[in-house]
C-alpha cells in the first residue's frame, strides 16, 4: 500500500532517548502531518470494519491517540487501559516485568462484558510485555481478543513470539 511509505518517513527517529542506546521512535512527528495521521487510521479502520468488533482498547499514553479514531470509526467502544492509580472506580490490575523492574496495566471493573470482541492498540511493540498484560486484563473479563494493533514493530525484539500466537497487525518495521 502506497501509504505506508509516507507513514514511515513522517516518523521521527530519536537516538539516545530517554537513555543512552534507545533509537526512540517519535509518532508526535506522525501527527504533525494530517494526511499520513489520517493514512494511518484509515489503514486501521479498512482492516477492522465490518469484523465486529465491540471494544478498542487503548494502551497510556500513546495508545489514547491512535484507539480513539479507531474505535469511532468502526463503531466501538474506547476502553483506556491506564498506568497504576490513574481510573477513579474499582479497577482490575496486571502486572508486567520491564527489562529494569515491573509495571502495571488496570482496567475499569465493568467497561468490557465476557463474550466482547476487542482490539488492544497501541504505536510500539517492543518486547511485548505490554501487549501480554493488555491481553491478561481483556481475558481475565471474559472477553476475546481478536487482534493487537500497533502502527510500528521492532523486530529485534522478537515481541511477536511473546503473544501466544495472538495476531499483530503493524503498519511499520523499524530494524
Ligand atoms: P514493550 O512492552 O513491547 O517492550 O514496549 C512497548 C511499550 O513501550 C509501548 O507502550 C510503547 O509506547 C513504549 N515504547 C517503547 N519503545 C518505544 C519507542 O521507541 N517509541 C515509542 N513511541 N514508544 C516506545
Amino acid at each position: 500500500d502506497p501509504r505506508l511509505h509516507g507513514i514511515k518517513t513522517k516518523i521521527r527517529v530519536v537516538p539516545n532517548f530517554p537513555k543512552s542506546g534507545i533509537m526512540f521512535q517519535d509518532i508526535t512527528t506522525l501527527l504533525l502531518d494530517p494526511k499520513a495521521f489520517k493514512d494511518t487510521i484509515d489503514l486501521f479502520v479498512e482492516r477492522y470494519k465490518g469484523k465486529n468488533i465491540s471494544v478498542v482498547a487503548g494502551i497510556e499514553a500513546r495508545g489514547f491517540i491512535f484507539g480513539p479514531p479507531i474505535a469511532l470509526a468502526i463503531g466501538a467502544k474506547f476502553v483506556p487501559l491506564r498506568k497504576p492509580k490513574k481510573l477513579p472506580g474499582k479497577v482490575i490490575s496486571q502486572e508486567y516485568i520491564l527489562e529494569y523492574g515491573r509495571d502495571c496495566l488496570e482496567m475499569h471493573v465493568g467497561a468490557v462484558e465476557p463474550g466482547e470482541r476487542a482490539l488492544v492498540v497501541d504505536d510500539l511493540i517492543a518486547t511485548g510485555g505490554t501487549l501480554c498484560a493488555a491481553m491478561d486484563l481483556l481475558e481475565r473479563v471474559g472477553a476475546e481478543v481478536v487482534e493487537c494493533a500497533c502502527v510500528i514493530e521492532l523486530p529485534e525484539l522478537k515481541g511477536r513470539e511473546r503473544l501466544n500466537g495472538k495476531p499483530l497487525y503493524v503498519l511499520v518495521e523499524y530494524f
